[in-house]
């Protein structure tokens, strides 16, 4: 092998098109067996691993499969199963690993968080009470596997004990090392039975590195190391770091390692080889094609960048690979054919994405002038990309540019536009809302579904959209409810809805990515300058105030969720993209006030998740998501309300950017959190309304009455009775028609009870 290899850090799991989450659901369901589940799985595994080594990379990971998530796999690996799931030891079965994911009737499912800034979400690992064993050597199994099946000498991955246990909970933050102590001795054997079994490369995933972690941490971390290398010192360790570059550079370069991986897309990798430079005897493993997006890299300049790269590598070795794992994006475009030819000659997903890594591998290893051909062919479909409608409006550019602070500023403060509100509204004390959508039945999605097959006409669909509308606005004013909704019908979800409507976006028809366990979201791509073309939610939303006297709120989804949740393309900044999104909503939202529509809700639950993994880099994220969040709704006359929700606890590091948004009214996701919340608003003092969820939407369970006067008293402990509204944690597109009728009859109930004893 030459001094210059390519490598990939992982492969999507759900197939070209969810064969995975198929076959899972297919045993979730019972209608698969056990070893049905594993053929099928099996099948797809194969042809993943295939796939890669046809497609000419050298170190093909291995283990990075799995059948719900790679940190439940790391925590049945080491045995840390919570007490509740009754587990006595040995290899965990598949009925408890996915009790551990999905719960039991007697036992919850451990929390699911998002893994760093993305949106695929890990089960978190519970370590109260736990013995860690080496239950069995995931990655050694399916080294073999790869090498006995199908002649591939894999790459074990790894998920590395800093990062798996700083992601897990169950400890005390002062009792780190201890905790790390009791795992080393795992890790420790499983890497020398990886040697034995003549194991070449490991890749350890360590991406918590790319936070910032204390000194003392890095300094264990660097301990660890020492242990692993002189417990298996012919393993070719790669200590690999995503999503950021690595904040304690100059220490952790120093590590026993054979390679480390940087992130050349996100974060400031290069400049740190240049200022530090990098060690001669290590090899540098150089991500230097994103990743995380899903656009065709200019491969003349990823050859400019790896050339600036190659210079600082002092031994000339080097690891040509993605910036992170493949699995934040979808298998191959092939199988679009709907999509405008020209954004599809834009586009690279995974499949296409390691196609680019060979060809940049084969110029360094034999020369750009190898490539002549690739780089022509590369550049004329970017080329043919760059012209394709909408890709560049100089007219949206220049409206964006030409608004300033004052026109993210409402005409009014707070205490002056809320008393013209109330008199606008008449809404009673605590008043009564839900989040936006109500049950999306399967009748509904089948029915849409026909509608986009064409066996409905477009008049049919928008007739039955309007009978749910109305028997929901019905059912509304019966329970009682003081603000109501339209109901969210028409949306698959509430970012393709919009990527549908605005000029800029495309959607796929297969561009999907796992976010958690089965499920699997399609982001839309905004491949172009974003503009507003027509109304996107007027119509239903007039229709539905048109039934009813009580206010109907509009509903949108907000500039940082829909630019978070999107494929973003990366030569214009983000923050651009993001007020060019507000400034369409701010067009929608000025025509939904036109219309009559009198409160406005613009949902943020992304707000968060899109906060950068360098503190120092925060700050700045949040003024630009507080500044296109007001620039989409500040345009709005006085009395109109604005509302705006988030689905999420952990509220004390944002709430500035919180109270920045300026929203009238703010709803949270809070019921499982109830305490913390809270807390966050005793220690401020915040003047707007806010509604914090009274009960939980994920659960099929309908609450009682007094379980939810109970929420809403406590709430009234630390908010005054006047700031605060009564709903739900969030939309209950998930939940049935009965349990929907059946919990918002209680809280109405609750609501009521509660008034009178005011
Ligand atoms: N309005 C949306 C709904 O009710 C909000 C969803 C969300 O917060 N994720 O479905
Ligand atoms: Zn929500």
């Amino acid at each position: 092998m030459t001094n210059v290899i390519s490598s990939n850090l992982g492969y999507p799991r759900i197939g070209k098109k969810r064969e995975w989450k198929r076959a899972l659901e297919g045993y979730w369901n019972k209608q698969l067996s056990e070893k049905e589940l594993l053929e099928e799985t099996d099948a797809i595994r194969f042809a993943n691993l295939k796939k890669q080594k046809e497609i000419g990379i050298d170190l093909v990971p291995v283990g990075d499969f799995t059948l719900y998530d790679h940190v439940l796999d790391t925590s049945a690996m080491f045995g840390v199963v919570p007490d509740r799931f009754n587990y006595d030891g040995g290899k965990i079965n598949l009925e408890t690993y996915f009790a551990i994911a999905r719960g039991t009737e007697n036992a919850v499912a451990s929390e699911l968080t998002k893994w760093f800034n993305t949106n695929y979400h890990y089960i978190v690992p519970e370590l109260e009470n736990v013995t860690p064993t080496l239950t069995e050597n995931l990655p050694l199994k399916f080294y073999k596997e790869a090498k006995e099946k199908l002649g591939i000498d894999g790459k074990p991955i790894i998920l590395g004990p800093i990062t798996y246990l700083k992601l897990s909970k169950g400890y005390e933050e002062n009792d780190f090392s201890n905790v790390l102590q009791r795992f080393i001795p795992l890790y420790v054997q499983l890497l020398k039975e990886l040697e034995e079994a003549g194991v070449s490369w490991v890749q350890i995933d360590e991406p918590i590195l790319g936070t910032n972690l204390s000194k003392e941490v890095i300094q264990k971390a660097k301990q660890v190391y020492e242990q692993f290398h002189n417990a298996a010192p012919k393993l070719k360790l790669i200590l690999q770091t995503y999503f950021e570059h690595i904040i304690h550079y100059e220490e952790i370069i120093e590590f026993p390692v054979q390679a480390i991986g940087l992130d050349f897309v996100h974060g400031e990798s290069l400049e740190l080889i240049k200022q530090f430079g990098f060690p001669e005897d290590k090899v540098l493993a150089a991500g230097i094609i994103n990743g995380r997006n899903v656009w065709k890299a200019d491969l003349e300049a990823k050859t400019d960048l790896l050339e600036t790269i190659y210079q600082a590598v002092k031994n000339k070795q080097i690891i040509i690979q993605p910036s992170s794992s493949l699995l934040h994006v979808p298998v191959t475009k092939e199988s679009e054919a709907q999509l405008d030819s020209n954004v599809k000659n834009g586009l690279s997903f995974a499949n296409e994405k390691l196609d680019e890594i060979v060809t940049l591998t084969k110029g360094l290893q034999t020369g750009k002038q190898t490539i002549v051909q690739e780089l022509a062919r590369n550049n004329k479909e970017l080329e043919q990309f760059n012209h394709s409608t909408h890709r560049n409006n100089e007219i949206v550019r220049k409206e964006v540019e030409a608004l300033g602070i004052t026109d993210a500023q409402r005409s009014l403060p707070f205490a002056e536009r809320i008393k013209k509100q109330h008199e606008v509204l008449q809404l009673p004390l605590l008043p009564t809302t839900t989040i936006g959508s109500l049950p999306q039945t399967q009748e509904v999605r089948k029915t849409r579904t026909k509608w986009r097959q064409g066996t409905i006409t477009e008049a049919e669909y928008e007739q039955f959209i309007r009978a749910n509308i109305t028997k929901w606005i019905h059912i509304q004013e019966k329970i009682g409810l003081d603000v109501l909704v339209h109901g969210e019908f028409e949306r698959t979800d509430m970012v393709e809805y919009f990527g549908e409507k605005l000029n800029g976006f495309g959607v796929t028809e297969f561009g999907w990515v796992q976010s958690y366990g089965s499920r699997c979201v399609k982001p839309p791509l905004i491949f172009g300058d974003v503009s507003f073309d027509t109304a996107m939610t007027v119509k239903e939303s007039i229709f539905a105030q048109s039934l009813t006297d009580k206010p109907v709120k509009g509903m949108l989804t907000g500039p940082v969720t829909i630019l978070n949740w999107s494929f973003v393309h990366d030569d214009v900044p983000r923050e651009t993209v993001q007020n060019q999104i507000a400034l369409a909503l701010r067009k929608e939202i000025k025509a939904l006030e036109t219309s009559g529509i009198k409160i406005i809700q613009v949902d943020e639950p992304a707000l968060r998740e899109g906060l950068p993994l360098d503190e120092k880099k925060q700050k700045a994220y949040l003024d630009a998501a507080v500044y296109a969040f007001r620039l989409a709704t500040s345009s709005v006359q006085v009395q109109t309300q604005i509302h705006t929700h988030m689905c999420y606890s952990e509220f004390q590091k944002i709430y500035d950017a919180i109270d920045g948004l300026d929203a009238d009214v703010i709803s949270i996701e809070t019921s499982r959190s109830h305490g913390e919340i809270i807390s966050a608003f005793e220690e401020n003092t915040y003047e707007k309304e806010i509604g914090l969820g009274v009960y939980d939407i994920h659960s099929p369970r309908v609450p009682d009455k007094n379980e939810i006067k109970q929420n809403i008293s406590r709430a009234l402990k630390t908010i005054p009775t006047e700031q605060f509204w009564i709903n739900p944690d969030c939309g209950l597109k998930t939940r049935s028609e009965d349990e929907t009728v059946g919990a918002l009859k209680a809280m109405i109930h609750a609501a009521r009870e509660i008034r009178e004893e005011q």
